[in-house]
């Protein structure tokens, strides 16, 4: 009954703040119908990291977590004319079909993704001089999420902002003896954001059609 009515509220402010519209329709079509697991974030969620990008002016967004471009396109439809995305992504398969829909989407000139496990990426984007991203969104393996946290740390300057999805879990995050790789995964990353002193933090927990989670939402200090 409470799935029932977190899925209901969820499409009601989807239709009534129109956060969908066919290219995010025809998107999530096109990552099932390639046998892409549903994990994408929402609508309303897609249009929060949008908003989110509007919100800090966001000229260059790297997203490490591609899937099917669904947040990507999100993201980058929040770009002015001369903003870039790159988004890592390990499965050549994913990566495949988020091109797809990035050019679907108008958006080819926006975004680049990078193939390959992003712990082997990330360093070659620092080797670019790629250090100064006004947004980075973590969404990839949670195992690594404390790992790229110290990336996207790396490759941040005072005023980035470092969203991290899937941080709740259906709080299972609260168990300190979990054996979910996840979940522990997360722990690893809050104990860290605990104590780094770069970094201001706090958690969005959130309700809707992808069960009770949460974001991450910190800002790189001065
Ligand atoms: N951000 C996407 C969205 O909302 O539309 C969802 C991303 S999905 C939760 C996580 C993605 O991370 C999957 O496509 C998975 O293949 C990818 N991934 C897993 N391990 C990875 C790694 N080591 N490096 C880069 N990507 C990885």
């Amino acid at each position: 009954q409470q799935k029932q009515t977190w899925d209901e509220v969820d499409l009601y402010f989807s239709n009534k703040l129109h956060t969908t519209d066919h290219i995010m329709n025809s998107i999530l079509k096109a990552n099932e119908e390639a046998g892409l697991p549903a994990i994408d974030v929402s609508p309303n969620q897609g249009k929060f990291l949008h908003l989110l990008a509007k919100l800090c002016g966001a000229k260059s967004i790297l997203e490490i977590g591609t899937l099917g471009g669904y947040s990507s396109v999100w993201l980058a439809r929040a770009l002015p004319e001369e903003g870039r995305l790159i988004t890592l992504e390990y499965e050549e398969k994913h990566a495949k079909v988020a091109e797809a829909n990035i050019k679907k989407a108008g958006l080819a000139d926006k975004i680049s993704i990078i193939v390959g496990a992003a712990l082997d990426t990330l360093p070659k984007l620092k080797e670019q001089g790629l250090t100064s991203f006004d947004l980075i969104f973590i969404d990839a393996d949670k195992v690594n999420n404390s790992e790229y946290l110290r990336w996207a740390l790396k490759l941040s300057r005072p005023g980035t902002v470092i969203i991290t999805d899937n941080v709740i879990r259906d709080g299972k995050v609260l168990d300190p003896d979990s054996e979910d790789p996840n979940v522990k995964g997360i722990r690893t990353f809050v104990d860290q954001l605990s104590v780094d002193p770069r970094i201001d933090s706090t958690v969005m927990q959130t309700v809707g059609m992808k069960g009770y989670d949460g974001f991450v939402i910190g800002r790189v200090k001065q």
